[in-house]
């Protein structure tokens, strides 16, 4: 799944030597312009950090438009004791992302960080129990430790940052996307 960035390179590469050589005219903006980085900052992640680490290059595999990097603070990676995980979108690719450290002890964590990941990259939620689907998030039962996007998911966070206008993705708050078993619940 890497071959889009790497034809993009290319692309941007083949431009830049032909600009070189006075072959091309008008200034276009490559294609790789594109490409937007998307910084996270793990530094408040504590036991997460390596999850947030691994669904950054989930994510950096499976799309063309963004990268993920520890390159900035546009992504802030959280945990807590309760209360839930959820994702907290700013705008297309900021916000932050909390992670609820007993709900990560019911469902796979690195499913959790991916698909809240899913949420600032302009996911919604999509519960329809479906374990090949991320953003089916906790619907799919605590057994789904799937944590991969879809095809359609990935596409769909590529169209978003494809343009040079991205999608304007509102912000808003997804919660409640791993609701707890009744027998973990019950303990607490
Ligand atoms: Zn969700």
């Amino acid at each position: 799944m890497r071959l889009p960035k790497l034809s993009r390179v290319l692309a941007a590469l083949a431009a830049t030597t032909m600009a070189a050589f006075g072959a091309v005219a008008v200034e276009a903006t490559p294609a790789s312009a594109a490409i937007r980085n998307v910084c996270y900052n793990t530094s408040q992640a504590g036991p997460f950090a390596s999850y947030a680490n691994q669904a950054a290059t989930i994510w950096n595999n499976y799309t063309a438009n963004i990268n993920m990097a520890q390159c900035g603070s546009n992504l802030m990676i959280y945990y807590t004791y309760g209360g839930g995980s959820y994702a907290q979108r700013t705008s297309l690719g900021n916000g932050r992302v909390v992670i609820d450290y007993y709900q990560a002890q019911q469902y796979s964590p690195l499913r959790i960080m991916t698909h809240e990941i899913g949420h600032i990259l302009g996911l919604p939620d999509n519960y329809n129990g479906n374990c090949a689907i991320l953003m089916s998030g906790g619907s799919a039962g605590t057994s789904c430790t799937n944590p991969y996007p879809s095809s359609a998911e990935a596409a769909q966070v590529d169209r978003n940052f494809a343009s040079t206008v991205r999608t304007a993705a509102t912000s808003g708050v997804f919660s409640g996307s791993w609701p707890a078993p009744a027998a973990v619940g019950a303990n607490r």
